[in-house]
C-alpha cells in the first residue's frame, strides 16, 4: 500500500533513516490520509533520540526534549519528531511520569490510545498496522490498543476522546471498549479543564454532535458537563441535539445552541472549562440575545445588529434558524419566515453602510466637547441618545444634523 506523503515529510524520513536510524509518519496523520481527510499535522516517530534528531537538521525547536519531541522546522512549517518511547507509569490518570525511550517501533505504537491512530507510515516498509486499525476502519470502529480498562486507567482523557473520534467519524465504539468507559468515567474528575474542554469542542464541532448523547450514557457528561444531564432529566436535550445537529460545525454556534439561552449557565461552563474571553464574551452575548424579541423591521433589526454587533448578530440568526429547524411542529419558538426576513433586512441594512454603533455616529464625543459639554457622563449619554436617533432614522447620522440637536 502506497500513501502519499506531503514532499517534506518524505525528506525528514530520508534524512533520518540516510542516516542509519528509522522513521515513519505515524498517528492521526496515517489514519486521516486512508480516510482521504486532511490531516491537522503530520507527526514522525523515529528510532533516533531527540538530540540526534537536533544534529541532523539546521533549524529544529526543543518544543518537549523529555518526552522526546523536537520539532523539525522546514520553511515555515514545524514538523513534530518525536523518539520511540513507553510511556512510564501514569500519575492520577493523567500524563506519564516518565517516559523511556525504546527502539522498537511495535512498542511505541504500543502506548498509542486506538487502533485506527497506532499504524506507522514510509515509502520503504509500506503501512505498519499490528492492531488491525485498517480493520476497524473498514468496519467503522473505534478500538482501544489492548486491553480498554488497561488503557483509560492509565490516562482518562482517552474516554473522552474515544466518544470524540466517533463523532468526528461516525464510527461506533467497539463494545469492550464502551463498557470499559461506563466503568471509568468518574476518572475524569482528574483530568485538568484544558483537556477535557479541547476535547468537549472538537465532539461538538464534528459533523455528528448529537454524539453528545454517547458521551452522556457512558457517565461522562456527568462528570465534565453535569448541566447537561440536567437538560436530559428535563427533556430539554432532544431538541438541543437537534438544532445543533442542524446547525454550522462552529464553536459559537454549537456552545450557544447548547446553553439554550441560558447565559449564566453558559457563563459557569465556559470559565470552568478556562476558555479564552473571547468565546466566553461570543456565547454569553449570543446566549442573552437567544429569545430577544427582534422583529423582521429596519428598527428592530438596526436596534439587535447595535446589541451584538455586526459579527454576532448574522450568527445569531443562524442560531436561531438551527433552533427553528430543532423544534417539533407546534412548539415552534422561532419561524423560519420571519428568521429569513430579518436576515435580507440585515444584509440591506449592512449593504446600505447604516450607522451600528457609536463608533459610527457621524459626531464624536471630541465633537461635543469642542461645543462645550463638559467631558464626562455627559458626553457618554448624548452620544448614547443620539444613537437612538440614527438607530431610528439612518438618514440622520450626519454632523450637521446631529449638532443641533444636542
Ligand atoms: P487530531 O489531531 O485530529 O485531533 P490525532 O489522532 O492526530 O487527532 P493528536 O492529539 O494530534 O491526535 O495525537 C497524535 C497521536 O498521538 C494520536 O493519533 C495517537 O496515536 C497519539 N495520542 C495522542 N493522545 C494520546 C493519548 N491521550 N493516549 C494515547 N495516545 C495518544
Ligand atoms: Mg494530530
Amino acid at each position: 500500500m502506497r500513501i502519499e506523503i506531503p514532499q517534506k515529510v518524505d525528506n525528514i524520513i530520508e534524512t533520518l533513516t540516510g542516516a542509519g536510524f528509522e522513521a515513519y509518519a505515524v498517528g492521526g496523520c496515517v489514519r486521516d490520509v486512508i480516510l482521504s481527510r486532511t490531516p491537522n499535522d503530520w507527526d514522525i516517530t523515529t528510532s533516533a533520540k531527540p538530540m540526534e534528531i537536533k544534529k541532523l537538521f539546521p533549524r529544529t525547536i526543543d518544543t518537549g526534549i523529555r518526552h522526546g519531541t523536537v520539532t523539525v522546522m522546514i520553511g515555515k512549517d514545524g514538523f513534530e519528531v518525536t523518539t520511540y518511547r513507553i510511556d512510564g507509569e501514569y500519575e492520577d490518570a493523567r500524563h506519564p511520569k516518565e517516559v523511556t525511550f525504546c527502539t522498537d517501533l511495535h512498542e511505541d505504537l504500543l502506548r498509542r490510545d486506538f487502533t485506527i491512530n497506532a499504524m506507522a507510515y514510509n515509502h520503504k516498509d509500506g503501512l505498519v498496522d499490528i492492531f488491525g486499525g485498517q480493520q476497524d476502519i473498514d468496519r467503522k470502529l473505534i478500538r482501544c490498543v489492548g486491553e480498554a480498562t488497561e488503557r483509560f486507567t492509565e490516562d482518562a482523557l482517552r474516554m473522552m476522546r474515544a466518544v470524540r473520534f466517533s463523532a468526528q467519524l461516525g464510527y461506533s465504539i467497539e463494545e469492550k471498549t464502551g463498557q470499559a468507559i461506563r466503568k471509568l468515567s468518574p476518572n475524569l474528575r482528574k483530568i485538568s479543564a484544558e483537556r477535557v474542554r479541547e476535547e468537549l469542542t472538537k465532539l461538538l464541532e464534528s459533523p455528528n454532535p448529537s454524539f453528545l448523547k454517547t458521551a452522556y450514557t457512558y457517565g461522562i457528561t456527568k462528570i465534565v458537563l453535569p448541566e447537561w444531564d440536567e437538560k436530559e432529566k428535563d427533556g430539554k436535550a432532544s431538541r438541543i441535539l437537534r438544532s445543533m445537529e442542524a446547525s454550522d460545525p462552529d464553536k459559537l454556534i454549537r456552545y450557544s445552541i447548547l446553553f439554550d439561552g441560558d447565559e449564566q449557565e453558559a457563563k459557569a461552563v465556559l470559565q470552568r472549562l478556562k476558555f479564552d474571553n473571547d468565546t466566553i464574551n461570543g456565547v454569553c452575548r449570543l446566549s442573552r440575545s437567544l429569545y430577544m424579541k427582534i422583529d423582521a423591521d429596519e428598527v428592530s433589526v438596526r436596534r439587535g445588529a447595535y446589541k451584538l454587533g455586526r459579527k454576532l448578530f448574522p450568527i445569531l440568526l443562524k442560531i436561531r434558524l438551527a433552533v427553528a429547524e430543532g423544534t417539533e411542529d407546534g412548539e415552534a419558538l422561532f419561524s423560519k419566515e420571519e428568521i429569513g426576513k430579518t436576515d435580507e433586512i440585515f444584509r440591506m441594512i449592512t449593504e446600505r453602510g447604516d450607522c451600528l454603533s457609536l463608533k459610527e455616529l457621524a459626531v464624536t464625543g471630541g465633537d461635543l466637547i469642542e461645543r462645550g459639554m463638559k467631558p464626562g457622563k455627559e458626553v457618554g449619554e448624548t452620544l448614547q441618545r443620539l444613537l437612538e436617533i440614527v438607530l431610528e432614522h439612518p438618514e440622520r447620522n450626519t454632523k450637521d444634523f446631529l449638532l443641533t440637536r444636542i
